[in-house]
């Protein structure tokens, strides 16, 4: 279980990161962290929003709801980070998360838009970029991203589009990993209206800040024991 020491100490840490490289970027830039609680207990949750995390990110619906009902007396702000089956659309929609980073093809927004009118709601969403290219990874291809963004903000107006998100390339080398970071960058700058950048995980937040970043999804950094 994360004691409530730890968590305290955890999230200083991460916020000392988080300072340092966004006033390396600029003192005006804001970085909102995202803990990611997928791997642990509504206890451990539980230790970190006593130590003062609001945000937190589920990437199964299933787990999503069953968190959410559980802390249901804290005002926490659920995002959803996974990715989404089509059959689990509904489910989502009625767990009103704050953000969905996960909305990952032209398909999917076509789906989730009409059921978001049936239910007369609308959802903010980020859409996902393959920036590193993987095909074990989700999200739109960089090459048309700007286009399927523009498209998703003209055709789906139940989705709220906010920005970008994308998982940095799986590499133990720094310049793919920033080459990664700085494609799915561009493409943010590109989309009219867009003020969410969400990249950077435990392993490489930092320099996902420096490539761009305005929102980092941490986990194990965060709830390590
Ligand atoms: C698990 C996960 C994270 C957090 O990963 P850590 O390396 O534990 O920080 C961030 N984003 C997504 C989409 C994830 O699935």
């Amino acid at each position: 279980m994360l004691t409530k020491p730890q968590a305290i100490q955890n999230l200083d840490d991460i916020i000392k990161k988080v300072e340092f490289a966004r006033l390396q970027v600029s003192p005006h830039k804001i970085v909102q962290i995202v803990g990611v609680s997928k791997y642990n207990t509504t206890d451990d949750v539980k230790s970190l929003y006593n130590a003062g995390q609001r945000a937190f990110g589920e990437n199964k619906v299933q787990d999503l709801k069953q968190k959410q009902e559980i802390l249901e007396d804290l005002p926490i702000s659920w995002h959803f980070i996974g990715t989404l089956q089509k059959n689990k659309i509904n489910n989502l929609i009625d767990l009103n998360p704050v953000l969905c980073h996960s909305l990952d093809s032209l398909d999917l927004a076509q789906e989730l838009d009409k059921k978001l009118k049936a239910k007369n709601k609308t959802m903010n969403c980020l859409l996902q970029i393959n920036s590193a290219y993987e095909d074990t990874k989700s999200g739109v291809s960089p090459k048309n991203a700007v286009e399927v963004y523009k498209t998703i903000n003209e055709k789906y107006k139940n989705i709220l589009l906010k920005g970008v998100m994308s998982i940095g390339a799986n590499s133990k080398n720094q310049e793919v990993i920033k080459e990664s970071f700085i494609t799915t960058k561009n493409i943010f700058d590109k989309c009219d209206g867009a003020t969410i950048c969400s990249m950077g995980m435990s392993g490489d937040f930092e320099l996902a800040i420096f490539c761009g970043s305005n929102m980092i999804r941490v986990g194990s950094g965060l709830f390590k024991q």
